[in-house]
């Protein structure tokens, strides 16, 4: 059996991007070549997992000898049937869902709710278990309501900016105690990764080809898997100190709601691999210390992974939808660090000064200029002229109006600019989001345990010598391409 192979993938770091865009190259293992041999379903080759993956049951097995290493798989939950196989524990539990949004929680008989906290909606219906609800582990909730509305409400009234509306509505609405479901990741990291690198003086210079293999080892990666909560919300709201977790029981359910998870980690593994490859590729300043100057190949890189361990754990989370001004921004508090994130509205004040800011900086003011210059000259040389015609006069007036319209024009985008910058305070923070958008990386995730491995080889491309004069300036310039 021979597979087809891809040295180098274009990851690129947009987490959005969907993966049959990407993937419509890979070659896949035709429906009957191969099984799985722990569940007999057809397995293909995954490049990012660097082997064969099993969707059925998540196992990765090894392309040349089918020996297993690692495994996307997890306990799955069961759809129920009738009321003969619920378990006693889901029978004492009913799912919420929202009529609006689709959202499902998962609570206790005892537990009600009046609002979906993913959209705001009271339009929830109650029903029984719809599948089975069986996560392996759980962080319990440590930071109560109180204290979880007062770090919301005194981030947010920290936020410059942000409209003394919404700032109101806020301290009026409540958080819900969410367990978001995660999918945590074990895994070794490899990433192959390249990039040039430049010694030089003015006499000489010598370009490098670099080429790096790094391998590390993840622990508890988390992923969450539902689909009504922004990962990108979730990635702010880590890390999560798993010191503190413990086997799930259904006595930490009570009170508080769950959420079901939406996808599995198999359908999520380009999800996974970019996660991961992003932070490979934010450890290339390593090698760039090497050189007088460095340059990533970004299009030049592959990371796959291998030993691969997921768990099933809620975390826990406070969490809020705000409708404000037709826009809806969510909340997110940890349960257990109180690390608060979020997206605030800017206030039109903002609003306003930076459009003020982008109109009288534009590149129309560069016109302004030169008009003003030359109009002058041009008025000039008519009235220069002595013969007076009325078309003359015309011409004259009409220019003086551009000239002055012109000239008011430049003045005001002038004072504009200078209040814009100077008179107000409102700095460049306007859009500070709490690092909302900041990638969340590895380093809390890092396996101290096991050792990490990176190893580089250069290969000199181009050697170049220049010839000076007496002034230290090239005259001449010889290169050998090696
Ligand atoms: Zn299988
Ligand atoms: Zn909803």
């Amino acid at each position: 059996m021979t597979w087809k192979s891809r040295p180098f993938n274009k990851i690129d770091a947009d987490p959005l991007k969907n993966k049959a865009d990407e993937q419509g190259d890979v070659s896949l293992l035709s429906a009957d070549s191969s099984k799985c041999p722990t569940c007999g379903s057809n397995i293909f080759f995954e490049p990012e997992l660097g082997g064969l993956l099993c969707p059925n049951c998540g196992n990765v097995y090894s392309p040349d000898t089918m020996e297993p290493r690692g495994s996307l798989g997890v306990t799955k939950e069961h759809d129920y049937v009738g009321d003969v196989d619920m378990s006693d524990d889901d029978k004492k539990r009913h799912e919420i869902v929202c009529n609006s949004c689709g959202g499902t929680l998962v609570a206790d008989e005892l537990t009600m709710s009046t609002m979906c906290p993913f959209c705001g909606s009271p339009a929830l219906i109650t029903r029984r278990m719809s599948r089975e609800f069986k996560p392996d582990y759980i962080i319990p909730f440590k930071i109560d309501k109180d204290r979880a509305e007062s770090i919301m409400n005194n981030w947010i009234s920290s936020r410059k900016n942000t409209p003394a509306g919404f700032k109101k509505k806020c301290r009026t609405t409540h958080l819900t105690a969410l367990y978001v479901p995660f999918w945590l990741v074990d895994c070794s990291v490899n990433s192959d990764l390249s990039g040039t690198g430049k010694f030089g003086t003015v006499m000489a210079s010598d370009i490098y080809e670099v080429n790096s293999n790094l391998k590390y080892f993840v622990k508890g990666v988390p992923f969450d898997a539902s689909l009504q909560i922004p990962n990108k919300l979730m990635e702010a709201a880590e890390p999560f100190d798993y010191s503190e977790m413990v086997k799930f029981e259904s006595k930490y359910l009570q009170g508080f709601y769950a959420n079901k998870y939406d996808q599995l980690p198999t359908e999520m593994v380009d999800r996974i691999v970019k996660r991961m490859d992003r932070f490979s590729l934010s450890t290339t300043d390593m090698l760039a210390k090497k050189f007088d100057k460095f340059e990533d190949r970004f299009d030049k890189h592959f990371t796959w992974l291998s030993d691969l361990k997921v768990s099933y754990c809620l975390l826990p989370i406070w969490f809020v939808t705000v409708d404000f001004q037709g826009e809806k921004y969510q909340f997110a508090v940890n349960g257990q660090t109180g690390e608060a994130c979020g997206r605030v509205p800017v206030s039109d004040a903002v609003d306003f000064r930076s459009k003020m800011l982008r109109l009288s900086s534009g590149p129309w003011k560069f016109a302004t200029i030169p008009i003003a210059g030359i109009l002058p000259f041009i008025i000039m040389t008519i009235v220069m002229d002595f013969k007076v015609t009325p078309v003359k006069t015309f011409i004259i007036v009409l220019l003086t109006v551009l000239l002055v319209l012109d000239l008011i024009l430049l003045v005001a985008s002038f004072i504009m600019n200078f209040i814009c910058r100077h008179v107000t305070d409102f700095g460049n923070k306007a859009y500070d989001l709490n690092d909302y958008d900041k990638d969340p990386g590895l380093n809390a995730y890092y396996d101290s345990t096991r050792k990490s491995e990176r190893q580089v080889s250069e290969k000199l491309l181009r050697h170049t010598v220049n010839v000076t004069n007496e002034q230290g300036n090239i005259i001449d310039q010889h290169s050998i391409e090696l």
